[in-house]
């Protein structure tokens, strides 16, 4: 057993979790990756061992609890503990809400409202049971506080992100857990890579100071200032770290 803190990761196999991951690995923190894509889950892992960092992958699918809570008893069994929660991973499909297929609906809530939902509950509960201060980031997005054309069951999602903090926040504080969200704007990673609608992504941009995607690791770092001690009074906060994109009009 060390004093270093335990970091999990979900989604940290690309995008803003790979750059979460790397961002508590160089800080000293030992991080666990969890993705359901092996390859590049074990890759994100490589490259923190390539940098002296120390992490170990857990193959996962958020969106089936007793994953999650197999993710969370192999960080314990491996590190000892578990001092932070990254309940990041998502999915987004683009289609108008009234030719949608229903089956892409349920897919995203599963992934992106159902994932958090579990990595809260688990990590929370392992936290109680070890009195560990814990903190839990979950990923919403300004598409929770505002709506776009063709994201609807995302929109559906992500409000729920937002209300689940705030909810699970108030109950666990006696515990002395805090639970917070990130809310990025628009993020170069694979989601928006993927997005066959050019217009839609410059749109996204524009609405930033400079008219640019934002980087991960700019996410990244805004969710390693939350989990830090320095932090301890920001509690059921959703933190904006969209460069202005829900501030500007
Ligand atoms: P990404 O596609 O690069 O990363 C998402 C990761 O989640 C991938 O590694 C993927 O394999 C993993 N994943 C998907 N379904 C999973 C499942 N069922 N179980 C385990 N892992 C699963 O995209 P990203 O932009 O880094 O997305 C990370 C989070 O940020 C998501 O919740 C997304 O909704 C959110 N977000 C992204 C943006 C953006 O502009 N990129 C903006 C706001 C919010």
């Amino acid at each position: 057993m060390t004093d270093k803190r335990v970091a999990v990761i979900t989604g940290g196999a690309s995008g803003i979790g790979k750059q979460t991951a790397i961002k508590f690995a160089s800080k000293g923190d030992q991080v666990v990756v969890a993705d359901f894509n092996q390859q590049l889950g074990e890759e994100t892992v490589a490259q923190i061992i390539k940098d002296g960092g120390e992490a170990i992958f857990v193959k996962t699918d958020v969106s089936k609890y007793e994953e999650v809570e197999a993710l969370v008893e192999k960080t314990v069994a491996t590190y000892g503990r578990i001092d932070v929660m990254f309940n990041n991973a998502g999915i987004g499909r683009v289609t108008p809400v009234l030719d949608q297929d229903l089956k892409d609906y349920h897919s995203v809530i599963n992934v992106n409202q159902h994932g958090v939902a579990h990595g809260i509950i688990a990590a929370g509960k392992k936290m109680r049971e070890l009195g560990i201060k814990g903190v839990i980031i979950n990923t919403a997005s300004v598409f929770g506080f505002l709506a776009s054309p063709g994201t609807f069951a995302y929109h559906a999602s992500k409000g729920a992100v937002i209300m689940m903090t705030k909810s699970a926040a108030l109950e666990m504080s006696v515990h002395g857990i805090r639970v917070l969200a990130v809310a990025p704007g628009a993020v170069d990673t694979p989601i928006i890579q993927g997005y066959k609608d050019q217009g839609m992504v410059d749109q996204m941009k524009s609405k930033v100071m400079g008219n640019k995607l934002t980087l991960p690791e700019q996410v990244a770092d805004t969710v390693y200032l939350l989990s830090l001690p320095e932090a301890s009074a920001i509690n059921g906060s959703v933190v904006m770290a969209d460069e202005g994109y829900a501030s500007f009009k």
